[in-house]
């Protein structure tokens, strides 16, 4: 499949450009919600990802275990339950560019957000502040908040939020730049989210993490839309530490169990404060039940409880699938299929007024595109539902579609094209 400027808003073209895709028998090993007996449009991956065929028989897997040696399953299971969490390490470990030493899957993603916050997030006198993006996602907002007030500070001080611009959607990346600068000695931590989830912007964030450390902070990332969407390298870009859920692009379940990183650099320093837990325990003594907590030289040190099981089965199924493709055929279709509804998008405005405005950068974008519809409220957004498109809704304005490379297809783009202009 070849980058293609000569875009075509027909069916035809979609289907071509189907026919070229070399995943696109991976379609098939995803569940679709019906409407009229077809597949609907699924644009919401970036919400909670389509459910693959074979995790069924992962999960059954562990039921069956379960039932046949009941708490011997934890080393009787096929897949023993005690080091469990081990099967899942090292493809995610890869999706998000990190050492399997790095990577745990654990707990949910704001749990993790905490916990991770309350060994990075340090405050002292004069360096307490935290530097996020504006319009957060609110539980990021909300763990943010509730931790500078849990060490005695005022959100109104502490909290840096940078905003896009008078009249713009997205932030300059200066502006982030020019107040970590500011900030400076008294920044303490950066903590933004790689993929903003409402504009769909995607921050430098390698550039974000030198810029901060520079200034003595400590910086890390909820990578929620971020993983298994773009490219990521954490080890290398130097970032202290990042937590991202399992359930949006990476189709393992609703509230599945999910993922944290803390670089290698900080693994030897086992006296940084820590909320800790059984599962954190030196693995060779976790069952000698002693009363002193000896942590895990790795990233596992942050686990606290044994592990879930059959999200992590379902986490398990997905992360096969994602290993057997590889990022980088996924990220070239991901392009593709983008810069396609974009093209559609454009088409359906030059008949309909401009009524249609991106909000999501062209450059620095994933797979998602945020459109706000001039002249049309959350009306529109049903419309589109009752006609087969499971596209979502932002308040006070937006629609987010995230053709995902896995499982959409051209033709997906071609048929929302085709109902979004006729709703106009
Ligand atoms: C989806 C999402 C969450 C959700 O948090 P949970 O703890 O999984 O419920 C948090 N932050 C961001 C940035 C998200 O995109």
């Amino acid at each position: 499949m070849s980058i293609t400027t000569n875009y075509k808003n027909t069916l035809e073209f979609a289907t071509e450009l189907d026919t070229a895709d070399v995943l696109k028998d991976y379609r098939k090993k995803f569940h679709f919600p019906q409407h009229n007996n077809t597949n609907v449009v699924y644009f919401t991956g970036n919400s909670l990802g389509l459910q693959p065929t074979t995790t069924k028989s992962y999960i059954e897997q562990e039921l069956n275990d379960w039932a046949q040696f009941g708490v011997e399953g934890h080393f009787l299971a096929k897949n023993p339950w005690l080091p469990y969490h081990e099967f899942l390490t090292e493809n995610m470990a890869k999706l998000v560019g990190a050492l399997p030493s790095e990577t745990i899957m654990m707990n949910q993603l704001t749990v993790n957000v905490h916990l991770l916050m309350v060994s990075f997030y340090r405050p002292t006198a004069n360096r307490y502040k935290i530097l996020c993006e504006a319009k957060a996602f609110p539980s990021d907002q909300y763990a943010i908040k509730s931790q500078i007030n849990f060490h005695g500070f005022d959100v109104n001080d502490a909290l840096i939020e940078i905003h896009p611009r008078e009249g713009e959607y997205t932030i300059n990346e200066e502006d982030i730049f020019a107040a970590i600068n500011q900030h400076n000695d008294s920044l303490a931590l950066i903590m933004i989210g790689g993929v903003n989830y409402f504009s769909g912007q995607v921050f430098d964030m390698a550039a974000i993490t030198k810029a901060g450390q520079a200034v003595g902070a400590v910086v890390g990332f909820d990578l929620a839309h971020a993983a298994g969407n773009l490219k990521l390298d954490l080890h290398n870009w130097g970032v202290d530490f990042a937590a991202w859920c399992s359930y949006k692009y990476l189709n393992s379940g609703p509230g599945s169990v999910a993922g944290a990183f803390v670089h290698q650099k900080h693994h030897a320093n086992t006296k940084m404060p820590m909320f800790a837990g059984w599962w954190g325990h030196d693995k060779e003594k976790r069952f000698l039940m002693e009363s002193t907590f000896e942590p895990i030289q790795t990233v596992e040190r942050w686990q606290l409880s044994n592990a879930p099981i059959f999200s992590m089965a379902a986490c398990r199924a997905s992360l096969d699938i994602f290993n057997e493709v590889g990022m980088e055929k996924l990220l070239a279709k991901s392009k593709l299929l983008t810069e396609y509804l974009e093209f559609v998008i454009n088409d359906i405005n030059l008949r309909k007024n401009n009524c249609l405005q991106i909000i999501t950068p062209i450059k620095n974008r994933g797979c998602q595109i945020s459109i706000v519809a001039n002249g049309y409220g959350k009306a529109l957004y049903n419309e589109l539902i009752k006609n087969g498109v499971i596209p979502d809704w932002r308040e006070p304005n937006v629609i987010r579609c995230a053709p995902v490379p896995l499982y959409n297809s051209f033709t997906d783009i071609f048929r929302f094209g085709e109902i979004l202009n006729n709703l106009l």
